[in-house]
């Protein structure tokens, strides 16, 4: 914003700023979220907005951002309590319930094969995001990383397609994350796989308050239990969210040259 002073990132009234400079002269982490005024956010499964993304979402929607969420699956696959077409029915009115919990603006839920959601052609899971940001006019696209942080393969295929999406749309690309400490201890406790990145590959930190995910992520009742792992990763996540371009956003035109045109 002209006039405004820089490097540093000083928080406006909704808590978010204006897409940081890559590689340029602020320092990394970035406090703050991107002053994205609407969201697209990707996802493989029903939970995955709300174990995942939720407390970013919650962050963007508290802050006055319309987020739109894209499930690929109906979480049919899912080995816990109920199976079939009634895990199906009960996934997607959760899903429905936690995402209007988390102040989510629509959710389009597919019914892409869970399980095999790799098994999908890349440009055509990339074609529903496509059709989404079309509609929806995202600032910018909210998926987990492209680790699938549990290393979930459908989570890797949701992800591998926002950034194809986002490329061919010009639109940058975040991805939610976990620090690398934090992943190798959840793993050592519970011998479930997590993937985090290093302090260098993590481009923002940023606070967040964890009620409405914590709310939202009972509403999940197929999926979670007292001594879900989830719990233990958010203790250990404390009030901060690590996030990493996977799709940069683009350098912003040089002020001073912008200015001097426009007044010429
Ligand atoms: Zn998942």
């Amino acid at each position: 914003m002209p006039g405004e002073p820089r490097p540093i990132a000083r928080p406006g009234p909704a808590g978010l700023r204006a897409p940081a400079q890559v590689g340029g002269a602020i320092s990394r982490p970035e406090r703050l979220l991107p002053a994205w005024g609407v969201v697209l956010a990707v996802v493989a499964h029903p939970d995955d907005e709300t174990f995942g993304l939720g407390a970013v979402v919650d962050r963007l929607t508290g802050s006055g951002a319309a987020v739109h969420l894209l499930c690929y699956t109906r979480g049919e696959a899912s080995t816990l309590n109920a199976r079939g077409a009634s895990l199906r029915r009960a996934r997607a009115k959760k899903l429905r319930q936690a995402s209007s919990a988390l102040g989510v603006a629509t959710v389009t839920l597919l019914g892409c094969p869970d399980g095999r959601l790799s098994g999908t052609p890349s440009a055509e899971l990339a074609a529903h995001v496509t059709r989404l940001a079309a509609r929806h006019r995202p600032g910018g696209l909210l998926v987990f990383d492209d680790t699938g942080i549990t290393g979930h393969p459908d989570h890797q295929a949701a992800t591998a397609a926002a950034p194809r999406a986002g490329r061919a749309a010009g639109l940058p690309v975040l991805g939610w994350t976990l620090p690398a400490t934090i992943a190798r201890r959840l793993q050592n406790e519970t011998g479930q796989t997590f993937t985090g990145q290093p302090p260098d590959r993590v481009d923002l930190c940023v606070r967040v308050d964890r009620a409405r995910q914590r709310r939202a992520a009972l509403m999940h009742a197929s999926q979670i239990s007292p001594t879900a792992v989830l719990w233990r990763r958010l203790q250990l996540q404390g009030d901060c969210e690590h996030l990493r371009w996977l799709q940069p956003p683009r350098q912003k035109p040089d002020l001073t040259t912008r200015h001097a045109n426009s007044t010429g």
